[in-house]
């Protein structure tokens, strides 16, 4: 059983070699906090700090009060799922879900159990001999799921990871990850552009414009009459532009 760890990033800089971003913020621990943002404002490099796939030019990154800044990916308390390509095509259902017990793929028998678990846990059961190829898009999606469900970190990232899915599908999934976080506490980030997702999982929202955290709070305060301006003046963009996102998903 995991609880989750309070992260901070504390005035972070770093930058692709244009826009300069920069992180100062918390987010707290064993609660799901959805991110928020148009296209390009930084909800992913956020994520790719935490999970140390991209390393502060300038600042600190604190997760359960440790300094992980430096530290590689692997050893960070941290699994994150992204919109795709999560798996490894040459192996198979099982092997990818087993990779998040040992990268080597040494499975002991409580590994094997833990595997089996997941996948019934996220419908995959029957599935364990499937390449990635012979799945759908929700199939292999939860596939990325069940592997970070056996790794059992206390921080679950996840970087718009149902986005391709269908709006049922979707829903299916959102449900399951707040089961699980119902059940183990781990501190969530869902990234999603989708404000009705947020409504539905997250207690807290942190809002990006340009680079930077405009606005943090709960999510009843983002979404009530006083909520922060700069999100309520994007929530209304993409309400008027429903009717053309089933033709032209937006994808950030
Ligand atoms: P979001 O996920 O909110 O759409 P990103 O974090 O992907 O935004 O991007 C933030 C900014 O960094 C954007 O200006 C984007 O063009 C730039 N960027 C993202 N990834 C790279 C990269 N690998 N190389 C150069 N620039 C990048
Ligand atoms: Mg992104």
């Amino acid at each position: 059983m995991t609880t989750g760890a309070a992260i901070r990033l504390d005035r972070v800089a770093f930058s692709y070699g244009e826009a300069a971003m920069n992180f100062d913020a918390g987010i707290e621990a064993s609660v799901i906090t959805a991110v928020m943002g148009p296209s390009g404002s930084g909800k992913s490099t956020l994520l790719n700090l935490i999970a140390g796939f991209e390393t502060p030019q300038a600042g600190r990154i604190l997760i359960g009060g440790a300094d992980v800044t430096h530290l590689e990916p692997a050893a960070r308390p941290v699994s994150m799922v992204f919109q795709e390509n999560n798996l490894f095509a040459h192996l198979s259902v099982e092997q990818n879900v087993g990779l998040g017990r040992s990268p080597a793929l040494r499975l002991k028998d409580r590994d094997r159990e833990a595997i089996a678990e997941a996948l019934a846990r996220t419908g995959l059961a029957g599935k364990e001999k499937r390449l990635p190829r012979e799945l759908s898009g929700g199939e292999r999606q939860r596939v990325a799921l069940a592997r970070v469900l056996v790794r059992d970190r206390p921080v679950l990232l996840l970087d718009e990871p149902f986005a391709a899915l269908g709006p049922a599908l979707r829903d299916d999934m959102l449900d399951l990850v707040q089961d699980v976080h119902e059940e183990r506490k781990m501190t969530v980030v869902l990234v999603t552009h989708r404000p009705e997702d947020a409504r539905r999982v997250a207690q807290r929202m942190i809002f990006l414009d340009n680079g930077t955290v405009a606005a943090g709070g709960e999510t009843e305060f983002f979404f009530g009459p006083d909520g922060p301006a700069a999100f309520r003046h994007y929530i209304g963009t993409e309400e008027t532009a429903g009717a053309s996102r089933k033709t032209a998903r937006k994808r950030t």
